[in-house]
Order: structure tokens, then sequence, then C-alpha cells
């Protein structure tokens, strides 16, 4: 059996101290039925995970599930506190800073593309205003 606690902050994390698991669950998604049950569902595949890189991959899996991910998204925005789930870093009283190593990846990803779409549309500007510049030397 998995014990459940509602917080305020976070979204939905796992945690296991003193050899007991505990699924920590922000109270605001109580009032989102459905988000609810597909964040314990997510918390309960951790539970049931072992190993590091097994749990990265039961988040790698559920990030395909592109739905969940605006919910979740619009749920961080409304409840402020959620914020700190979608931290690469994260300082709380229990654990001290730790590293969330797929939020990491998530960040590094979101800030490729953000890169290349700033890049390509400064080259596509660029292009344009060398074709300009070409009929005008003709
Ligand atoms: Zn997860």
């Amino acid at each position: 059996m998995a014990f459940i606690k509602y917080v305020k902050d976070g979204i939905g994390y796992c945690i296991e101290d003193y050899g007991v698991k505990t699924i920590y669950l922000n109270k605001n998604l109580l009032k989102y039925k459905e988000l609810h049950n597909k964040v314990l569902k997510h918390e309960l595949k951790h539970y049931n995970t072992k190993g590091f890189w097994n749990n990265v991959i039961v988040d790698i899996k559920d990030f395909t599930d592109i739905t969940k991910q605006i919910q979740l998204f619009g749920f961080t925005l409304k409840h402020p506190g959620a914020w700190s789930s979608i931290m690469p870093l994260t300082i709380n009283k229990k654990e001290g800073l730790s590293v969330d190593i797929f939020m990491v990846i998530v960040w590094l990803v979101a800030g490729l593309m953000a890169w290349i779409l700033v890049k390509s549309y400064l080259w596509w500007i660029d292009e344009k205003g060398n074709k300009t510049k070409n009929i005008v030397n003709i």
C-alpha cells in the first residue's frame, strides 16, 4: 500500500523516507479529478520502479502524453507553488539541494529549440536582406 500525503507545493513526487515510500501530491490537484488521477498514476509508477535510470524512463514515457503536459502547464500557471516541480534544481529543507536530471534534460532541449528558432529566423532575415542587395547591385 502506498502512503499519499497532500501538500502545498510541487505537483507530485515520490520520496523514500526511512524505508517508507510516500507519494506527495499538490492538494490543489483535488480540484481537477482527471489530472489528479493522471499524476497519481504516474507517481505510482515511480513508487513501483526501482533504480535511477528506470525512473528517468518513466518520466520520458510520460512526457509523450501531450494532453497531460498541457494540463500540467495550466495547473502550474494557476497554482504557482507547483513551479518547483518543473525546476531542474530544487532546494527544500528535507533534502537540501537536489537536481532533477529529467528536468535538466527538458530545459536543455527547450533552450536548444529556442536557440535554433531564433538563429533560423535571424538567418532568414539576413538572407532576405542579401537578396534585396543583390538585386540592387545588378
Ligand atoms: Zn515523474
